[in-house]
């Protein structure tokens, strides 16, 4: 039996999901999910297009960022679980590591380019809350320093401003995304994507009202009553 056979098949779900709903392009962004139990994190590998991904080619790393090899078992099986030692985790493997140490409450990471998202992350600027889906993140959507993607510099930088936000953009890249599980993360990518939409139509036309932090608190405990009856 192949080590989080169930995540490895979620992620490439996900990946498909992501690449379908036009979060990223190509083999941009990547994916992640934490088995605490087991101490194992399954991520995308470097550089495949996400529609020839098998579950053969998601890592599996330890929280060290260690690449676990499969059992002595396995091998012995003969079955080619070991292909992906010619594999390299995604490169931005470094901030989902500095994500689940920093948040217990999270077992998944989304890291997209999301257009409109990256649009605000390039401006170097919050998403306000313009609609009061952005309680998907939080009160808002807050801007983690810039640092060149694949360094210890920008792990910090996102770990450092994650805090209790379920979603932040990274300055001139993009925006990252995480939950309890995979769907949440997906969902709230998804979500502050639309969210960053708005708000870009709104100012072309107008001036955005921005809500209350007062009804901004009042959307966020609602969300947690509805995420409570949610069995995910
Ligand atoms: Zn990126």
């Amino acid at each position: 039996m192949m080590k989080l056979l169930h995540e490895r098949e979620e992620i490439i779900k996900y990946s498909l999901k992501m690449v379908k709903s036009a979060l990223t392009t190509g083999s941009g962004g990547n994916l992640s999910i934490f088995n605490r139990s087991e101490g194992l994190i399954a991520i995308t590998p470097s550089g495949i297009e996400y529609h020839e991904l098998t579950p053969n080619d998601i890592l599996l790393l330890d929280i060290d960022g260690n690449i676990i090899s499969s059992s002595n078992s396995t091998l012995l099986n003969s079955n080619l679980q070991d292909a992906n030692f010619n594999l390299k985790p995604s490169s931005e493997v470094g901030f989902h590591l500095a994500l689940y140490r920093k948040r217990s409450d999270i077992n998944a990471v989304v890291h997209t380019h999301s257009p409109y998202a990256t649009t605000f992350a390039c401006l170097n600027r919050e998403i306000m809350p313009v609609h009061y889906l952005v309680a998907f993140a939080g009160k808002k959507v807050p801007v983690a320093p810039y640092a060149t993607f694949g360094t210890r510099e920008l792990a910090d930088n996102i770990a450092s401003t994650i805090d209790d936000y379920n979603a932040i953009l990274l300055a001139n890249h993009g925006l990252v995304a995480v939950g309890k599980t995979m769907q949440n993360a997906f969902n709230t990518a998804e979500e502050i994507e639309f969210v960053a939409r708005i708000c870009y139509q709104t100012e072309c036309i107008g001036k955005p009202i921005i809500l209350s932090d007062d009804e901004m608190d009042k959307v966020i405990e609602k969300f947690k009553d509805y995420g409570s009856k949610e069995k995910s």
